[in-house]
């Protein structure tokens, strides 16, 4: 038994693989042996849920939430983010804001746990843009509200950078189009040793790799920093509309 939408259901029956139990509504059954056991019966995997809120049970504004956030789950190995359905749950928009609010919290952590900063590290800056670019929104937004002298240091700041980046003497241009032009100015970019926070994180979690009985590759790691952004799911939000047959440590790999 497994369960597919109503797409693949239609699939099956178009290429004749499946029939329509006469008996059940939505239910179809396949007319090939399966590969593999399926699911057991008694899985969350196959059991009928409604479209409500897991948390409130309520039904408006809902949204698919990742239990594990992607900016982590794009960079898992594939056996393991495939089987998302598990870690994917409904949740309405207020439960879904709540909780967003403690998993940074979880996140913030990650940053001190696998050393590298949320937005990444591998950042060049040019120091000479910043600058200009700070004194020209500054001026931009409240110069009525900065002192005369300040203004003009502002102000030298930013013609001072204009002649180098122009390349050409300052003649009277437009201020303020200077001004606009530098406040837009991109100081940062990614440099060639780039790497995203869940990147580098999803890598240090995959460095130890054991085989299993059956010789698959198991991330003992990785298995660990799943259950415990479930169990801060359960922890932090309280779901209580979240079926009993849904656990903290089931399997994370698809096979
Ligand atoms: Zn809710």
């Amino acid at each position: 038994m497994f369960r597919c939408n109503e797409k693949k259901a239609r699939w099956y029956l178009d290429k004749k693989l499946a029939a329509v139990l006469p008996n059940e509504e939505r239910a179809i059954k396949l007319n090939f042996e399966a590969k593999g056991d399926g699911h057991k019966q008694d899985d969350y995997m196959v059991e009928d849920r409604s479209n409500t809120c897991v948390s409130c049970g309520g039904n408006e504004y809902l949204t698919m939430h990742h239990v594990v956030p992607e900016m982590y789950r794009q960079w898992m190995p594939l056996v393991v983010k495939s089987k998302s359905s598990r870690d994917l749950l409904l949740l309405c928009k207020h439960c879904h804001d709540t909780y967003e609010q403690k998993a940074m919290i979880l996140k913030k952590a990650g940053v001190k746990r696998f050393n590298i900063p949320l937005e990444g590290s591998g950042w060049c800056t040019f120091p000479q843009y910043k600058q200009a670019r700070k004194a020209a929104s500054a001026l931009l937004r409240s110069s009525d509200k900065i002192p005369l002298d300040r203004q003009e240091l502002l102000k030298n700041t930013v013609l001072d950078f204009w002649k180098d980046y122009d390349r050409k003497q300052y003649k009277g241009d437009q201020f303020h189009d200077i001004l606009t032009e530098c406040s837009e100015l991109v100081d940062h970019f990614k440099g060639p040793n780039y790497i995203e926070h869940g990147q580098s994180a999803i890598k240090q979690l995959t460095s130890k790799c054991i085989l299993n009985d059956k010789g698959q590759e198991t991330w003992p790691d990785l298995e660990g920093f799943i259950k415990e952004w479930r169990q801060h799911f359960l922890d932090n939000l309280q779901p209580k509309h979240l079926s009993d047959l849904w656990s903290v440590d089931a399997d994370i790999y698809t096979r």
